[in-house]
C-alpha cells in the first residue's frame, strides 16, 4: 500500500511518521523535542523530521503532508488561529511548512486528526458516526459524522472544552486558558485540576493528598487524585464526583446532540479503566437521551499516542 506522511505537533514535541495508508502501520517515525517555539524554528524542525521519516521509510518523494496540531486551525488554509501551547496566533503554518517541503500541507486540530485515525484504524473502525472525547491536560473532542471528519465552518467544531458549565455550589468560578469564565476545561482539564488541588492543599482542604511520590510536594495532579481516590480519600472522591458530573454531562450532551454509534474515550484522565472513567460512564448513562443511547457503544481509544500522527497522515491522502 502507498505510504502517507503525517506530523503531530505539540507544544514541546513533534512526531513525524510515514504510515501505510492501507493498514495504519507506522513505517518510520521521527520524534523531535523543539525547545524554540517560534514559527520559523518549528517549521525547520518539522520539515527536517518529515524528510527524515520519508527517507527512513524508503519514500523516493512526496507531494502531501498532513498535520495535526494542538490548537484552532482553519484547515482549508493551513492558518493556525490560536495554539496556546505554542504561543501562536494567526500563524500560516500550512503555507510555511508547504514552502519548506515543496509539498501540499493540510492542517487540522490534533483531536480531529486523532478521531480520523481511530475511525479508520482504531476504536471506531467500520462505523459512520463517532465522537472522540479527550480529557488530558486539556479537554476536547474530534467528530466523524457520516463517515467524514467534521471540522465545522471555521475549522473549530468539537471544542467541547470550551462549552460553559455550572460547577457545584461552593466551587469558585474559574477562568479558562482561552480567557473566558466557566469553560468545562477550567474544571475538568488536567492542568486546571492540578491548579485546584494546589489551592486546596494550601488551604488545608486536601490533607490526604501528599503530592507526587519522590517529586515536588506541590505537584499533585490528576494521577495523584486518582490514586488517592482508590485509597479511599474523601477529598479525592468528592473532587472526582464533581469532575465526573461535568465530563459525564458533556459526554451525554455530545451523544444526545450527535447520536454517534461510538463514543471513544481518550486522554490520561479517561484511559486505562480509571475510577474517573467509571464515574463518567455512570453519569453519561444517567443523563444521555435514552433514544440516542440505544445505538451507542462507549470504548477506550485504541491507537494511543499514535492516533494523532496516523490521522494526520490520512489527511494528506
Ligand atoms: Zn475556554
Amino acid at each position: 500500500m502507498p505510504l502517507a506522511l503525517g506530523l503531530d505537533l505539540g507544544g514541546t514535541n513533534l512526531r513525524a511518521a510515514a504510515i501505510d495508508a492501507g493498514s495504519g502501520a507506522l513505517a518510520a517515525v521521527r520524534k523531535v523535542h523543539h525547545a524554540d517555539r517560534r514559527p520559523g524554528a518549528v517549521v525547520d524542525a518539522a520539515a527536517r523530521a518529515v524528510r527524515e521519516a520519508a527517507d527512513a521509510a524508503g519514500m523516493t518523494g512526496f507531494s502531501a503532508v498532513g498535520v495535526g496540531l494542538a490548537g484552532q486551525c482553519l484547515g482549508s488554509t493551513g492558518l493556525v488561529l490560536n495554539a496556546p501551547n505554542l504561543g501562536w496566533r494567526d500563524v500560516p503554518f500550512g503555507e510555511l511548512l508547504g514552502r519548506a517541503l515543496g509539498a501540499r500541507v493540510r492542517v487540522a486540530n490534533d483531536l480531529s486528526a486523532a478521531a480520523l485515525g481511530e475511525h479508520r484504524f482504531g476504536a471506531a473502525r467500520g462505523v459512520e458516526d463517532a465522537v472522540l472525547l479527550f480529557a488530558g491536560s486539556g479537554v476536547g473532542a474530534g467528530l466523524v459524522l457520516g463517515g467524514r471528519l467534521h471540522e465545522g465552518a471555521g475549522g473549530v467544531a468539537g471544542e467541547v472544552g470550551h462549552v460553559k458549565v455550572r460547577p457545584r455550589p461552593g466551587t469558585a468560578e474559574r477562568r479558562c486558558g482561552c480567557g473566558q469564565l466557566s469553560c468545562l476545561e477550567a474544571y475538568a482539564g488536567g492542568h486546571a485540576i492540578a491548579a485546584r488541588v494546589r489551592e486546596d492543599r494550601a488551604a488545608g482542604r486536601a490533607p490526604g493528598l501528599l503530592g507526587a511520590p519522590g517529586g515536588d510536594p506541590a505537584g499533585a495532579g490528576p494521577a495523584e487524585v486518582e490514586a488517592a481516590c482508590a485509597a479511599g480519600d474523601r477529598y479525592a472522591a468528592a473532587l472526582w464526583e464533581e469532575v465526573a458530573e461535568l465530563l459525564g454531562d458533556a459526554a451525554a450532551n455530545l451523544v444526545t446532540l450527535l447520536n454517534p454509534s461510538r463514543l471513544i474515550l481518550g486522554g490520561g484522565l479517561l484511559l486505562g479503566g480509571t475510577r474517573l472513567q467509571a464515574l463518567v460512564r455512570a453519569r453519561l448513562a444517567a443523563r444521555v437521551s435514552a433514544s440516542a443511547a440505544r445505538s451507542l457503544v462507549v470504548v477506550e481509544a485504541a491507537l494511543g499516542d499514535d492516533a494523532g500522527v496516523v490521522g494526520a497522515a490520512l489527511l494528506a491522502v
